[in-house]
């Protein structure tokens, strides 16, 4: 009896079969991907002019506090505009909610957050800061802990900032988003807003809807040095930053900026 053997596909069927799979996980993945990418793209809400004009405004503030849920993160997104602020003779005050101690630990070292407590001091020094209060709340959990908001207002009737600046819980860009950053962002935000008539501005960083830009060209090596003090986090370099604060948009070589709620 002649055995009939099982047509094989030719190889190029099975190629174009392969090509097929791979355009279907192409497309399905563009069609989650162009949607996430229009809804998170950063966008200016105002023009270039206006934008840097807030952004002078927000350089006039005589003392500021922002509000943060690690070391490391006020040099990556607003240690120009606190450099500056600083420079101007501005009281710069600010809030760390955690030690970070879940956070990477690159040199090994054996207290992570006793380490990352003194990388941020060092790195409050070359800013300017007047006072860095740290809350000690646990990593990835700051936001819901029931001391974060009493810590909070108590830190904010002792400072009376004419300023507040933290991340924007509302309308957030990527790439990173944090529980400490954006959680502890809301209840503060929700707590500004119970504040009534002559409550300061709050100028929410990591926005996708910005309308103020502070050109840090001018100290954008003093950030880089800044951050490059969190060597637990980076290695002592903070040389990945620049790529994520172009000032393309308002036509000056670094910027950093902010949506504004008054
Ligand atoms: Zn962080």
């Amino acid at each position: 009896m002649r055995l009939i053997k099982p047509r094989r596909r030719s190889r190029p069927a099975r190629v174009r079969r392969g090509l097929r799979s791979s355009l279907g996980w192409l497309l399905a993945l563009a069609a989650v991907l162009v949607p996430l990418y229009f809804v998170f793209r950063v966008k200016l809400t105002a023009t270039p002019e206006v934008a840097l004009k807030a952004g002078t405004e927000l350089l006039g503030g005589k003392k500021v506090l922002a509000i943060v849920g690690h070391p490391d993160d006020l040099e990556w997104y607003v240690g120009g505009t606190l450099r500056r602020l600083s420079s101007a003779g501005a009281d710069v005050q600010v809030v760390v909610a955690t030690r970070g101690e879940k956070g990477p630990n690159r040199t090994r070292v054996a207290d992570l957050p006793g380490t990352r407590v003194r990388e941020q001091l060092a790195a409050a020094k070359i800013n300017g800061y007047a006072r860095v209060r740290f809350l000690g709340l646990p990593d990835r959990a700051s936001a819901k802990d029931p001391r974060f908001l009493p810590d909070v207002q108590t830190v904010y009737n002792e400072v009376r900032p004419d300023a507040v600046l933290i991340f924007d819980p509302e309308l957030p860009s990527l790439p990173y988003l944090h529980v400490d950053h954006q959680g502890a962002a809301r209840v503060t935000l929700a707590f500004w807003r119970t504040l009534g008539a002559g409550r300061p501005p709050v100028y929410l960083f990591q926005s996708r809807r910005p309308d103020v830009a502070v050109d840090i060209s001018g100290v954008i090596a003093t950030k880089e040095r800044a951050l490059a003090q969190h060597v637990t986090q980076n290695g002592g370099s903070g040389a990945g930053m620049r790529g994520l604060f172009g000032g393309r948009a308002v036509g000056v070589s670094y910027a950093e900026y902010f949506r504004v709620l008054r």
